[in-house]
């Protein structure tokens, strides 16, 4: 498919205010790069006759997902101003025709059987011929006809990326500074983003605890997920101020909108400039109580931001980093260079690495790696985490041989995802004793005693039975976004849901709080590694409820130690058990918000 420019269809050229969730502070102000317009050189594939009903059952099957997704678009145009309703209804329609019992998607099934092609290749030239048909159209409305045109060119490439899977491949080609928009980006995408090119990301899917939100926060890029509209709205080359912190992008800003952005983009440089200064102080309550701040890591890269923020080490490793964009899965050597690296850079100060969390979002067919895919009805609710790993216990042994011999160079700890019962800790802890036995015949120096071997709670089980899996684990993590996921059965990268996902629910509190007591009771280190900790308004409350660690991502670590700067321990448990006393989350909202108010002091 030729990449003629996009025709400008009926789209807003005033400016334009659209929201969406705020998942990742910070201003930026440049061109919309849009995705969508990748999928337009994928490789010729031919198939055998054989294959052709396979290859057509394909095809349908794409368009009942693509058409599911344009469907769900246009339900959520009423939030639109009405005027751009208008303009982009009919055009939805037209593609949602488009892929039903359509010229296109008749063509390309006929093209499979008669030319023998794979369905993309079928589809890419099913559209090249209607879109030259079109234009060939002896009619007066050239930029009708061009329009019309894009339009079919548009469906074919929305086809072919759902049939290909392919990530959106041309996030290595955005332009420097742009503002990158897509219907929905993928874990494994963002950690192709380059936080020094890419100004800003504002996605129609997505929800704010999500893999992807955290990703985005992780590498400080400026995203808003969740805005619905805004990629039926934009084009590329629009112009564009995004505010991670508030939510909001406008298209085609005014001079008042551009002004403002300049503003909040030298507001954000002073305050970073501010928080560097507490880098070196210690994170210590008014009254002399230390509280540990560690980073979360997820991608390598963040390293130098983890130097950076003065972490106390790594609470959380998220290793699926390494399982990510890649033809197979990483060897036990590939995992220990990994590691090691990981492991000297911080120079003495514990690396908590949690093994294989694969599953749920992190789609593991969408990245090919040759896993059994879990195609059950619900993922998240499936073989994902330790499940997976106890089912394959090859690449548990693996992981955990690669994780033991980096122990012989820096202190280590070992963190198993989506515990829910005592017994799975106790059959992850046999195979990592003798995969330390094996690596000891072998000769490799691990450490006398072997380093510590600790379980998430992230969910609900899990939390509920803390006081029995503290007897089989060495220390806790607590998952908060997991748990309030699961807890509530609100998915946490769901825009549709989004509004229900709450970490301040009673409930999740309520877990938070069993869980921290069993440990304590037990005189067990316990920590929350979820983006709870990262919240310098909800610092009180963990603090509160006891908990003395916390783990989050390394650009929340200045903003985190300044609000414990300020507080006084014995205020945060009284307020913890005023908090606790409640039934209402937006009660509960109000009162984390007084208290807040009350203590924020300017930094000095
Ligand atoms: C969590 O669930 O809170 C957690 C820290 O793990 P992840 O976000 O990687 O699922
Ligand atoms: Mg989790």
């Amino acid at each position: 498919m030729k990449t003629e420019p996009k025709p400008r269809s009926k789209k807003p050229t005033k400016e334009a205010v659209f929201r969406g969730i705020a998942v990742s502070p910070g201003i930026a102000i440049g061109p919309i790069h849009d995705t969508s317009e990748v999928a337009t050189d994928v490789p010729r594939r031919v198939i055998t006759p054989a294959e052709v009903e396979a290859e057509r059952e394909k095809l349908n099957q794409a368009a009942a997902t693509a058409r599911k997704q344009v469907t769900k678009l246009k339900t959520r145009l009423n939030i639109l101003p009405e005027e751009a309703q208008e303009e982009l209804a009919p055009l939805l329609d037209a593609y949602i025709l488009m892929l039903g019992n359509s010229r296109l998607l008749r063509g390309a099934r006929k093209r499979i059987g008669d030319a023998g092609l794979g369905a993309e290749t079928a589809v890419l030239d099913e559209a090249e011929e209607i879109a030259a048909l079109i234009l060939a159209t002896k009619d007066d409305d050239k930029a009708g006809l061009l329009r019309r045109a894009g339009e079919v060119r548009e469906i074919g490439r929305r086809l072919i990326r759902t049939l290909t899977a392919t990530p959106f491949r041309s996030l290595k080609d955005v332009p420097q500074g742009a503002i990158l928009i897509a219907e929905e980006i993928t874990p494994a995408d963002a950690a192709l983003l380059d936080p020094a090119r890419i100004a800003g990301v504002a996605t129609e899917e997505g929800g704010a605890d999500g893999h992807t939100a955290i990703m985005l926060r992780a590498l400080g890029i400026p995203a808003v997920l969740g805005c619905h509209g805004l990629t039926e709205a934009a084009s590329r080359g629009d112009q564009a101020v995004l505010d991670g912190g508030t939510g909001k992008v406008v298209l085609h800003p005014g001079e008042a909108a551009l002004v403002a952005a300049r503003e909040g983009l030298a507001g954000y440089a002073r305050e970073r400039t501010k928080l560097g200064k507490l880098r070196r102080l210690p994170a210590e309550t008014t009254d002399g109580e230390v509280v540990e701040l560690q980073a979360n890591l997820e991608i390598p890269a963040e390293l130098p931001l983890i130097a950076q923020a003065g972490a106390q080490g790594i609470g959380l490793l998220r290793s699926e980093f390494l399982f990510m964009n890649r033809p197979e899965l990483p060897d036990e050597d590939a995992q220990f260079d990994a590691y090691r690296s990981i492991v000297e850079a911080m120079a003495g100060d514990a690396v908590t690495i949690r093994v294989l969390d694969w599953g749920g979002e992190k789609d593991m067919e969408a990245l090919g790696q040759g896993v059994p895919a879990h195609t059950g009805p619900n993922p998240a609710l499936g073989l994902r985490g330790i499940r997976l790993l106890l089912k394959r216990p090859e690449l548990l042994e693996e992981q955990f041989a690669a994780i033991l011999r980096v122990s012989a160079r820096g202190p280590v700890r070992v963190m198993l995802p989506m515990i829910t019962i005592p017994e799975e800790v106790a059959q992850a802890r046999e195979i990592y004793e003798r995969v330390a036995r094996r690596l000891r015949r072998r000769g490799e120096a691990l450490p006398e005693k072997l380093p510590p071997l600790g379980a998430m709670i992230e969910t609900p089980g899990a939390a509920l039975a803390a006081d029995a899996i503290a007897l089989e684990a060495d220390f806790f993590s607590i998952g908060t976004n997991d748990l309030a996921m699961y807890t509530l059965a609100v998915d946490r990268a769901e825009t549709d849901v989004a509004h229900l996902y709450d970490p301040l629910h009673p409930a999740v509190l309520r877990l938070v709080q069993f869980a921290t007591e069993a440990a304590l009771r037990m005189r067990m280190q316990v920590s929350v590694c979820g983006e709870m900790a990262g919240n310098p308004r909800l610092v009180p409350l963990l603090l509160g409820l006891g908990l003395r660690s916390l783990s989050m991502n390394a650009s929340a670590i200045p903003r985190v130690k300044q609000a414990i700067r300020v507080l006084d321990i014995d205020d945060c448990a009284r307020f913890a058990r005023r908090v606790m006393e409640q039934s209402d989350p937006a009660r509960i909202r109000e009162l984390v918000a007084a208290f807040g108010a009350e203590k924020a002091k300017p930094i000095s």
